[in-house]
């Protein structure tokens, strides 16, 4: 498989080389440059997730003929290892909800819906579904090289996690994550600071979460410095996130329409990552029917799947921080495909976008992104309602961004796209309720409990390093952290 960039511009490359860039020298987003097919899903049934997920990213990994590139039993090995640190061996597990329609939301005569666990992970959020494998294969390919580098990234909580936990322990990759002091929660931190990792490094810098994205950005920025300790980022732009989320679409569909009949998604989103992966699943065969993107008060995409431009406004916070966001990268992988993979035109899009804060695709783009995309949007309020109904009528306690979705899926299930009885509803649970717990308390007066492999995380002993929110400081913090050779 070979990858080209969604701006048209920077060289053509294989599955590790991609797996290492992120992003393209020409600022675009590395796409295969066509879909391999599925495996036929008769031949899927029965398989444990990680040996489905080992067959179906394959094609996206084989191919490559750069120097450290995965040969297919290793390839095999890491798929194993990453989801052996999932709390249960079903990885992904599917469980039903009800059906729409009725009273309360889920007693109805509307299609079934069902809710797809994302969180069993290290960390708790769907992140992990990704990052658990990226981080092995990362390391593989570096140590293949006999190269190494340190990772290093800002977070609002939950994605710098994610990453800490992914590359704790791996011998080629040191991690470094600024967090903002006091901002994010208390399981947030801990999570971090609790990682008993030698080359894994939590840092509270005093000031927001710009302030330390801002000081990732300078640091990657300062070209010497960068050069000096080999920076590296495993963002929600990197192509390896997306398809190890492809996986879990066709899992799922496997167990909700065991015929092989369609199958609709509502996935709650803010980067856009997570629903990429359920259209890169349809392209390469799967039976989706609809695919529906759900929004906070933050709702640039369902703006733009509503009237085809999108608009910069300014980010408001909600009780689903993780889909607080502004621009949605990964969008633009989309886009690149209804453009007909015209790598000028995105960049003149993109341009104009960066420029003016504001950019529209033709009709005809709009219309095509209609077929097979519905939008719709919850606000906190009715998001805390639907973690109260949800609980009421099935006992399951949700995350308020898993309830952004179910709240969409109720409503599109009511006369609109997803009303077709036949079709069931898959709802992603992007985050495990005790991830969330002060919203999730506030909603229905139950502090969801920690998840046995988390239960004494409260008695761990935290190790965190503190750092001014100033490029020297965390320039030299960096290289404090690196072990000397
Ligand atoms: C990151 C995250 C999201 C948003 O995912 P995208 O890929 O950015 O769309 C939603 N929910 C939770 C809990 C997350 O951590």
């Amino acid at each position: 498989m070979r990858y080209v960039s969604t701006r048209g511009a920077a060289p053509v490359l294989g599955f590790s080389d991609v797996l290492l860039a992120g992003l393209a020298d020409d600022g675009g987003l590395y796409l295969p440059e066509r879909w391999p097919e599925l495996p036929p899903l008769e031949e899927l049934r029965g398989l444990s997730y990680p040996e489905v997920a080992a067959r179906v990213m394959w094609p996206f990994v084989d191919g490559d003929d750069a120097p450290g590139a995965l040969d297919r039993d290793s390839f095999e090995r890491l798929v194993h290892e990453a989801y052996a640190t999932f709390d249960t061996p079903d990885v992904c597990p599917v469980v039903p909800l009800g059906s729409a329609g009725g009273p309360g939301g889920v007693e109805g005569d509307g299609p079934e819906l069902h809710l797809l666990e994302l969180f069993r992970g290290p960390t708790l959020a769907f992140k992990d579904v990704a990052l658990q494998l990226v981080g092995r294969l990362f390391d593989h390919v570096l140590s293949a090289r006999g190269d190494r580098v340190c990772v290093l990234g800002a977070t609002s909580g939950d994605t710098g996690s994610a990453a800490m936990h992914a590359c704790a322990d791996r011998a080629c990759v040191d991690i470094v994550i600024l967090f903002p002091d006091g901002r994010t929660s208390d399981v947030q931190r801990r999570q971090m600071t609790t990682l008993d990792a030698a080359n894994a490094h939590a840092v509270a810098v005093p000031g927001t979460f710009d302030d330390c994205q801002d000081l990732v950005k300078a640091a990657f920025a300062d070209v010497a410095f960068r050069d000096e300790v080999r920076l590296s980022a495993v963002n929600s732009i990197n192509w390896a996130r997306v398809m190890a989320q492809v996986v879990y679409y066709l899992t799922s569909s496997l167990s909700v329409a065991p015929d092989g009949g369609p199958v609709s998604f509502v996935v709650p989103t803010g980067n856009f990552g997570n629903i990429l992966a359920g259209w890169v699943a349809k392209q390469m065969g799967l039976p989706v029917d609809r695919l529906v993107v759900a929004s906070n008060r933050n709702d640039i995409l369902t703006r733009f799947f509503s009237t085809g431009t999108m608009a910069i406004t300014e980010v408001v916070p909600t009780t689903s921080p993780s889909m607080d966001i502004q621009v949605s990268s990964n969008l633009e992988r989309l886009l690149f495909e209804v453009l007909g993979c015209d790598g000028a035109a995105l960049a003149d899009l993109m341009a104009a976008f960066r420029a003016d804060g504001t950019v529209s695709v033709p009709v005809e783009v709009l219309q095509q992104l209609q077929a097979e995309f519905d939008c719709g949007r919850l606000d906190d309020e009715s998001a805390a309602a639907v973690i109260r109904t949800v609980q009421q009528h099935t006992g399951l306690l949700v995350d308020p961004h898993t309830a952004v979705g179910i709240g969409v899926a109720e409503a599109l299930a009511d006369g609109g796209p997803l009303s077709d009885p036949s079709v069931p509803v898959v709802c992603l649970a992007t985050a495990h309720p005790a991830k969330f717990p002060d919203a999730v308390e506030a909603a229905v007066g139950v502090r969801p409990a920690l998840p046995a492999h988390l239960g004494d995380l409260f008695e761990r002993p935290e190790r965190v390093e503190h750092c001014d929110a100033d490029l020297d400081a965390v320039e030299s913090l960096v290289r404090r952290a690196l072990p000397t050779y």
